[in-house]
């Protein structure tokens, strides 16, 4: 091996040494930033409402600071990342939207019709107003006592956000059936199809 070779060779295993350094203290940043981020979630996660509050009103105070002192040019690279990480994430902006746009998500949400029985209110709803009511046997199973196990569209048990709220939080929704809120029995000679008895029997 020459002189030349053994530079080489040298120079190489320094490169070497020096990416698979750049390399390790990548994975012990990302280490570090994993171990924060599990840190910070466990205090958010025991905070009380009132320190939320004071948390979040001091992280705008801070924001709409240095928003007011910000440059064009430092605004302009805030806002395309900002655009770049929504895009990345299917954010719908609704900033940028029109109220075409608006009235066109509106048609096409309440396309299919209030068919959806929230198994707990047993009101009929439109498809965004309700979720899986399995979220809430995972998610709080005490609360499943005030469902129906009423089925409706794709023969599923749905609930409606609002006393989805409510069964997380361990409350009873104010309209729950099984508290008495639930619709009168629809007589028998009345030929009326879910949304119709529903709404004759509000009138
Ligand atoms: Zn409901």
């Amino acid at each position: 091996m020459n002189l030349l070779n053994v530079e080489k060779k040298g120079w190489q295993s320094i490169a070497h040494i020096k990416k698979k350094a750049a390399n390790k203290s990548a994975e012990c940043k990302e280490k570090r930033l994993a171990s924060i981020r599990t840190h910070q979630n466990e205090k958010r996660a025991n905070e009380s409402t009132e320190c939320r509050e004071t948390r979040l009103a001091g992280n705008r105070t801070h924001q709409n600071k240095e928003r007011a002192n910000e440059s064009a040019e430092c605004r302009e690279k805030r806002l395309t990342k900002q655009c770049e990480y929504d895009q990345r994430n299917h954010v719908t902006v609704y900033n940028s939207s029109t109220t075409a746009d608006e009235i066109r998500k509106f048609h096409t949400a309440v396309s299919s019709g209030p068919l959806y029985i929230c198994s707990c209110c047993d009101q009929l709803w439109y498809k965004h107003i309700v979720t899986a009511a399995k979220k809430i046997k995972i998610s709080n199973s005490d609360m499943v006592k005030y469902l129906l196990r009423k089925t409706s569209v794709n023969d599923v048990e749905w609930i409606c956000l609002s006393c989805f709220r409510y069964l997380k939080k361990n409350k009873i929704p104010p309209f729950a059936a099984k508290i008495g809120m639930s619709l009168p029995l629809k007589p028998d000679f009345f030929d009326l199809n879910e949304l119709e008895c529903r709404l004759t029997a509000s009138t």
